[in-house]
């Protein structure tokens, strides 16, 4: 069985005094939760203020970015400084990432393999747009994605990676992909980490669909087969809605 993560996307979103608010309220009502993780990413400003609000809470902490290297590099965060102020995992390959700051599946493999040797857990975003999807060519994109983004891991390095599947028109759109439409691309992610590693890849890793999750949508995708959770954008911003995302029924 695996476990469901929701995890909350705050982008660049946030003063400290309102990261605090919105992590103490998750805090509260979300301890009780049990067979769910919940993962929030804050920007980096509010990481070290929110890794002492949440030090005894099974909320965890992610890093929205980060860069595969230290030393000059003027304006960028290293996975073991992510580390260091209490993270315990990174989103890596955001559509906005790879769209607004043209990163490439290659520097994606970079980011990678370095969050997962300083020890990070990753989510790995991938997904196609409304053009790519149109022209048939989503399975290709998702595929040439996946191979090159997770080229040159191991099998046991993929138990602390876990996939988003978020389909860039969807993104802030307000436009769920259907559950059917989020589904059949689930079972096709699968079916390619059992193809690229083996079958037990294929079987614990985690999938999780982004795009316009929203209390409304949240129940009808997470008990699709293949989809074991959510990376939540705009709806991870308010507490109420995020609370009633993280209890799906
Ligand atoms: P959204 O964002 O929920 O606002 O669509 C999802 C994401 O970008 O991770």
């Amino acid at each position: 069985m695996r476990t469901p993560i929701i995890a909350g996307n705050w982008k660049l979103n946030k003063t400290v005094d309102e990261a605090l608010g919105l992590a103490k309220a998750l805090k509260e009502q979300l301890n009780d939760l049990k067979n769910v993780e919940i993962i929030v990413a804050p920007p980096f400003t509010a990481l070290a203020p929110l890794a002492e609000a949440l030090k005894d809470s099974p909320i965890l902490l992610a890093g929205q970015n980060c860069y595969p290297a230290e030393g000059a590099y003027t304006g960028e965060i290293s996975p073991t400084l992510l580390r260091d102020v209490g993270c315990r995992a990174v989103i890596i390959g955001h559509s906005e990432r790879r769209h607004l700051f043209a990163e490439t599946d290659e520097f994606i493999n970079q980011k990678i393999k370095a969050a997962l040797a300083a020890g990070l857990r990753v989510i790995f975003c991938i997904g196609e747009t409304l053009t790519e999807r149109n022209e048939n060519r989503t399975f290709e994109v998702l595929e040439s994605q996946t191979r090159n983004g997770l080229s040159g891991l191991d099998s046991a390095s993929m138990n602390r990676l876990t996939v988003a599947y978020e389909p860039v028109w969807a993104i802030g759109t307000g436009q769920t992909a259907s559950n059917e439409q989020a589904q059949e691309a689930h079972h096709f992610i699968r079916e390619l980490l059992g193809n690229l590693f083996d079958s037990s890849v294929a079987e614990n890793t985690r999938i999780l669909y982004g795009g316009s999750v929203k209390p409304e949508n949240i129940d009808g995708l997470i008990c699709q087969a293949d989809i074991d959770g959510a990376l939540v954008g705009g709806a991870s911003l308010k507490a109420g809605d995020f609370i009633r995302i993280a209890r799906f029924k």
